[in-house]
């Protein structure tokens, strides 16, 4: 089963509507010819809406970064899978480890959002990856694991392939200190373990899982050169089109 290699920009906090329209419209051009991969930009929600009709009948998928598991609700400030659907979402994130660190998000919690997608759906992101403390006393597989079996708890045969997990060592993100494509490798084929032991082998294949870390066009080649690695989650790079151009052109 050939599996789909996809390039994810993650915006965070950043880009009003009239920022974020300029830079997918400068996107939208410089990428129009890209069909080997797909790409996806994860936007604030404040800019679902535009870029929904800005990105109609482009190349280009629309992702939000956040959900609520739930349909709607008297759930003040918080964004149903249904809404998201409702603008044009393919693609949600899910997980991100700035969500479990400041928000105290857990496994269940992201399991039950993992969830929720899907049942509208939208294709999850799921993040996973250790802390640095974690790296450094040699717990990163058995942490990560952890999280791989946790968050897809619920999840079956059928829905997985459309789940797409991130590896993203929390030491690499935002940081400039990516992990050597060996090191990204090494977890990749971890996570793909752990997916072969839930759902088996042919599905375990057809898994995209991507890195993501301080990724930036000087080093993406190197990591996307490594047979288990599926794609890429981007943060900082993927604010400006030059470097997110030259990160989806990637030559593995
Ligand atoms: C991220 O936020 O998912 C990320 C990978 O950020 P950066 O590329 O900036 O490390």
């Amino acid at each position: 089963m050939a599996r789909n290699i996809i390039v994810a920009g993650n915006w965070k906090m950043h880009k009003t509507v009239s920022e974020a329209t300029k830079l997918v419209g400068e996107l939208k051009e410089a990428l129009a010819d890209v069909e080997d991969r797909k790409i996806v930009v994860c936007v604030p929600f404040t800019a679902l809406h535009a870029l929904g009709q800005a990105l109609k009948g482009s190349n280009i998928q629309l992702g939000a970064q956040n959900l609520y598991p739930a349909d709607e609700g008297a759930y003040t400030g918080e964004i149903s899978p249904r809404m998201l659907a409702d603008v044009g979402c393919r693609y949600v994130v899910v997980g991100h480890s700035e969500r479990r660190e400041y928000f105290e998000e857990s496994n269940e919690f992201i399991s039950d959002k993992l969830n929720a997608a899907l049942g509208q759906g939208l294709k999850p992101i799921l993040c996973v990856g250790e802390k640095l403390q974690e790296r450094e006393a040699g717990r990163q597989k058995t942490v990560v694991s952890r999280q791989v079996h946790e968050c897809l708890e619920g999840i079956d045969v059928e829905e997985i392939l459309d789940v797409v997990i991130a590896y993203e060592p929390i030491w690499a993100i935002g940081t400039g200190r990516t992990a050597t494509p060996e090191q990204a490798n090494t977890m990749h084929r971890q996570i793909r373990g752990v997916l072969r032991s839930l759902y088996g082998e042919e599905t375990a294949q057809g898994t995209c899982i991507m890195y993501g870390g301080s990724v930036k066009p000087d080093n993406v080649d190197d990591l996307m050169a490594q047979p288990e690695i599926d794609g890429a989650l981007v943060g900082g790079a993927s604010l400006k089109a030059e470097s997110f151009v030259r990160i989806v052109r990637f030559q593995s």
